[in-house]
């Protein structure tokens, strides 16, 4: 490993011994945090939290769930972190059936309180996705747990959906055959053109939030949001924004069609008891 670091800083150069350090010191980092994921799951150290979703009439239309992982001595460690590990190590098959089933769960404990409409967007991972079990996964989990297909939303990002194109569309109208709808995660990040757009009958797509975060300071960027809305409202598909932070930005969304939206403006995600009171105000 340190010859490894040793041979990436003289690819670099000579003055990177700041950067020889970091990485040995990253590269042990994600070392221990792979070993630790398998026990993680284990001792239950991970958990959901559900950031609600908002319509433009104020009412709370779903929620996201949202992985984290309690680590003993690191504390939170987020998932941008800790899920390309896992999908390095294999492990992303166990953690993504549990996040599946432990949604689900959710989802009924929520139907048993008599909330019945409630809907849960489940992310998916790329090797998640790819996986030929995914679709009797999905539907497993929710049959396990005796839900609503239609309370259930899987989310995919454009690169995922662009891996493989024909598996993409394939899992997508299978996914809807039983009622499940999908989401097309971080729009504009990705490099689909247009014409995949149309291709990919998704439910709707989600607004990448760096596009959300610079309407009014960035220009193109506020372009950007207004093509994509116009585009999307063309070819009937719902919208979420994400990454909502302030009222300007919820407002700018609202007038230019915009219908519904998710951001700390409206709420963090929440643990399961915070989320429901959340809705009850
Ligand atoms: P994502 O699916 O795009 O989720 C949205 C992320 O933006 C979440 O970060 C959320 O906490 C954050 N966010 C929401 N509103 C705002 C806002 O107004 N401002 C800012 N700055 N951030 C906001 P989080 O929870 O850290 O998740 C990051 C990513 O990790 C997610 O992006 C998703 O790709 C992935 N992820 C999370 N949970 C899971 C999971 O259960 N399975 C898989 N495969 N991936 C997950
Ligand atoms: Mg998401
Ligand atoms: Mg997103
Ligand atoms: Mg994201």
């Amino acid at each position: 490993r340190a010859e490894m670091a040793m041979k990436k800083a003289k690819e670099r150069g000579k003055n990177n011994l700041v950067f020889f350090t970091e990485d040995i010191v990253d590269d042990r980092q994600r070392f221990s945090l792979k070993n630790e994921l398998y026990e993680a799951i284990t001792k239950r150290q991970f958990y959901l939290v559900y950031q609600p979703k908002w319509s433009w009439e104020g009412v709370v239309t779903g929620f996201e769930a949202l992985i984290r992982w309690q680590h003993p001595t690191r504390g939170m460690v987020p998932p941008d972190e800790f899920i390309p590990l896992a999908e390095e190590t294999g492990l992303i098959n166990l953690l993504g059936d549990w996040v599946l089933k432990e949604a689900c769960r959710q989802i009924r404990e929520w139907n048993i309180a008599g909330i019945r409409d409630v809907t849960v967007a489940v992310n998916m991972s790329a090797v998640q996705f790819a996986k030929e079990t995914i679709l009797t996964d999905i539907c497993a989990a929710v049959e396990e747990h005796h839900i609503l297909y239609s309370s259930l939303i899987i989310e995919i990002t454009e690169g995922m959906a662009m891996q493989n194109p024909d598996w993409t569309v394939s899992m997508i109208n299978a996914l809807q055959k039983r009622g499940i709808r999908v989401h097309l995660d971080d729009f504009g990040t990705g490099f689909s053109s247009l014409n995949y757009l149309s291709r990919f009958p998704v439910d709707a797509i989600k607004i990448d939030r760096s596009f959300v975060q610079n309407i009014g300071v960035d220009k193109r960027d506020t372009s950007i949001v207004n093509a994509l809305l116009s585009i999307v409202s063309s070819l009937q598909l719902n919208v979420v924004a994400e990454g909502v932070e302030t009222k300007e930005q919820a407002e700018y969304l609202i007038r230019h069609g915009c219908r519904e939206m998710q951001g700390f403006y409206y709420s963090k995600p929440l643990p399961p008891k915070e989320a429901i009171a959340f809705c009850e105000k």
